[in-house]
């Protein structure tokens, strides 16, 4: 950890000197609606670098990082492996927070539902193929969640929502243990 690097955590540090207003919807600070911040990091001009995780049911817990000041914002490390430790996303905060300029902002507006389901709708047809089916991870929205703001339980929903309304896209089925359900996107049809 270079030490001339800002790392405050929510419970032990004391007030910074930026303090973000809390979130209206909740009232706290720095955690919108499904996702679960675990480090924050300054960059060299204020911007924020978060390292986050969301609830992904049976998929696990992955961490993601992102750059409130700038696009920067990641789930992999080395561009290949998911970041599975809140050490590992540290790493790549910190290393970003270290060279980003950037100036800092605040988190991203709530998008009203119609606006949520098009982050869903987008992230969805990007992981569709052409020669196999894709099994919906929900650790995929990982990426989404900041600007998303949504619980885990409504992502869910709208999944299932749409698997009722375009059956021919996206498929929903019970899993043979516990209770969740498993969706899948079908391949591309064969014209
Ligand atoms: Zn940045």
């Amino acid at each position: 950890m270079a030490p001339n690097l800002t790392l405050f955590r929510p419970r032990t540090a004391p007030e910074s000197e930026y303090a973000p207003e809390p979130w209206p919807e909740i009232g706290e600070t720095w955690k919108p609606e499904g996702v679960i911040v675990s480090t924050r990091f300054l960059g060299v001009a204020g911007a924020v670098v978060l390292v986050y995780t969301a609830d992904a049911g049976v998929n696990g817990t992955y961490y993601a990082v992102a750059c409130l000041g700038c696009s920067f914002r990641t789930r992999t490390k080395d561009d290949t492996n998911y970041i599975s430790t809140e050490q590992a996303g540290g790493e790549i905060a910190n290393a970003h927070a270290a060279q980003c300029r950037a100036l800092p902002r605040d988190l991203p507006t709530r998008p009203d539902d119609d606006t949520a389901r098009e982050i869903v709708r987008r992230r969805l047809h990007s992981e569709r193929r052409s020669d196999y089916d894709v099994t919906v991870y929900l650790t995929s929205f990982h990426l989404d969640r900041l600007v998303l703001q949504r619980s885990t339980e409504w992502i869910e929903e709208e999944l299932q929502r749409l698997a009722d309304d375009q059956p021919e896209f996206l498929t929903a089925r019970l899993r043979s243990y516990g209770s969740s359900t498993e969706f899948t996107i079908l391949r591309f049809p064969k014209s």
